[in-house]
């Protein structure tokens, strides 16, 4: 059984627990000011024992095998109530925060378990997969602490959280839920997306060995025909979680009208880049943005927005940023995650119409500065179409895959006109060494994440809790990874869950 290796994983994480593991990237070194959290490592990829490792994840047979089966419909009405009746909610604060720091410890002992499972099921790179472990191993500590602030005079916790997580990251978002939803003592059903359910089996395995009760956190598989509506619609259910299509916000709200939902929907995210930005690292970030997990994230950035002479091929400045740009993405080596030496992996499920036409469709005065080419089914390499015009179709649509589009600015202002045109506002991204242009970006952008000379993907527990304002959110928009994420998982005495 999955638990039964559980436990001899635990031995094989605390040998080798002492290893270097740390990188810089997620800045461990240095910690929030005032808190005691620290962000955990990933897994240095500089160092050969832990490419070793890596090697033997990803040339391991995965934890779970074959797709579970599905819950039958009627029997979901029975889970719920299991969830209701479960005496989690009583258990005191203190004592979640103690299990739920146990269950990012479980979290980290799981992490080749969770690793060789996502590269299978996921088709994630190890370079993807690696720092979101990491991620769900922060939030079950982030949230631990969460706890002791939820004041029992004052705090009811919802009865039960359904989440229905995506495909895209199918541990972080998805335990990220369920965590949170624990830490406020509400019971959990989680139904994973169909893509990725083994990957939901080993971390929802990895919480219960760690102690957390199988009645207050329960996998069903369905789809979202008859049994995903009867778990909305339960009346025991008081919160929906939902990373997702607005489409599917609204499907929630369709069948059930006074719902609560927490959600993290669309995006379409551009990366700006002025005359005073650092070019390599410009270009850099761009293509992480926007290639990493093949673009398969709400958070990448499907569109680059060049300010003047970066926008103009005939500057100095220009042609150099195209060739760098040209270089660096045919340099991407498209492959399957469990080959290390791929540094983007397959698309996930079937094309999208919209993808379809972003990868094979030009739109009037557009051209291709790189062509995507399809290698076999499923399988890409990345695209980047120049000469987007503004209120055009992939300027204003969400494609999900690896395509950037170039827009050009005169101006900085007209840049951020241009981000801002979107109608949603998730992560955007500045390049640029000027502080003047930095705070006139950061006044003007209307994005929940910000990020200046980074890429725009990534967001880390505490450092930047995730998520988006206008089109890109549903509900109170309290942020997972953040101080108040928590608090929406129940009803407060004295303060009502907005709209
Ligand atoms: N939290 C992820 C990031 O910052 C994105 C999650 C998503 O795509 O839904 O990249």
């Amino acid at each position: 059984s999955y638990l039964g290796r559980f436990r001899a994983s635990v031995a094989e994480h605390d040998a080798v627990a002492d290893s270097p593991r740390r990188t810089q990237d997620r800045s461990t070194e240095v910690p929030v000011v005032g808190t005691a959290f620290r962000n955990e490592p990933d897994t240095d990829p500089s160092l050969g024992a832990n490419r070793d490792w890596a090697r033997r994840a990803v040339g391991a047979a995965p934890a779970v095998v074959g797709a579970p089966e599905l819950t039958d419909p009627a029997d979901v009405d029975a889970v719920v109530d299991r969830a209701a009746a479960s005496t989690w909610r009583d258990v005191p604060p203190a004592e979640r925060a103690r299990l739920l720091r146990g269950a990012a410890r479980s979290l980290a002992v799981a992490r080749t378990d969770l690793l060789t499972t996502m590269v299978h099921e996921a088709g994630k790179t190890v370079a993807e997969a690696d720092p979101e472990i990491s991620e769900a191993v922060d939030f079950a500590a982030y949230y631990a602490d969460r706890a002791l602030e939820l004041d029992p005079e004052r705090f009811t916790p919802a009865r039960v959280v359904v989440v229905t997580p995506p495909w895209n990251f199918p541990v972080a978002i998805p335990l990220g839920g369920c965590l949170a939803a624990l830490t406020a003592g509400a019971a959990v059903v989680i139904k994973p997306a169909p893509q990725v359910r083994a990957c939901a089996e080993v971390g929802v395995a990895a919480l219960h060995a760690a102690g957390i009760p199988a009645d207050a956190l329960q996998l069903v598989h369905t789809d979202e025909g008859d049994a995903g509506r009867r778990l909305v619609t339960h009346p025991d259910v008081e919160r929906v979680v939902l990373t997702g299509a607005s489409e599917t916000a609204a499907l929630f709200r369709s069948w059930r009208p006074d719902l609560a939902v927490v959600a993290e929907t669309s995006g379409k995210n551009a990366l700006v880049i002025t005359p005073a930005a650092d070019p390599d690292l410009a270009v850099a970030d761009l293509v992480r943005s926007a290639f990493g997990h093949a673009g398969q994230k709400c958070s990448a950035a499907s569109l680059a927005i060049l300010v003047g002479s970066v926008a103009d091929p005939r500057s100095k400045v220009g042609r150099r940023f195209r060739r760098q740009l040209l270089d660096a993405v045919r340099t991407l080596r498209v492959g399957p995650g469990t080959d290390l030496s791929s540094t983007m992996g397959p698309l996930v499920g079937e094309l999208s119409p919209k993808l379809e036409r972003a990868l094979t469709t030009l739109e009037p005065g557009e051209s291709w500065l790189v062509e995507p080419r399809r290698v076999e089914v499923g399988t890409w390499t990345p695209g980047v179409r120049e000469g987007v015009a503004p209120g055009s179709w992939f300027h204003l649509t969400e494609c999900f895959g690896p395509v950037l589009g170039l827009m050009s600015a005169t101006t900085l202002d007209e840049a951020i006109e241009l981000q801002n045109a979107t109608g949603y506002g998730l992560t955007g991204g500045l390049h640029s060494l000027d502080r003047d242009e930095v705070e006139h970006w950061m006044e003007r952008v209307e994005v929940g994440n910000a990020y200046v000379n980074r890429h725009i993907t990534g967001a880390i527990v505490q450092r930047q809790s995730f998520g988006g304002w206008k089109g890109s959110v549903v509900g109170p928009g309290a942020k997972p990874g953040g101080p108040n994420y928590v608090a929406q998982f129940g009803t407060w005495a004295d303060v009502a869950m907005p709209e």
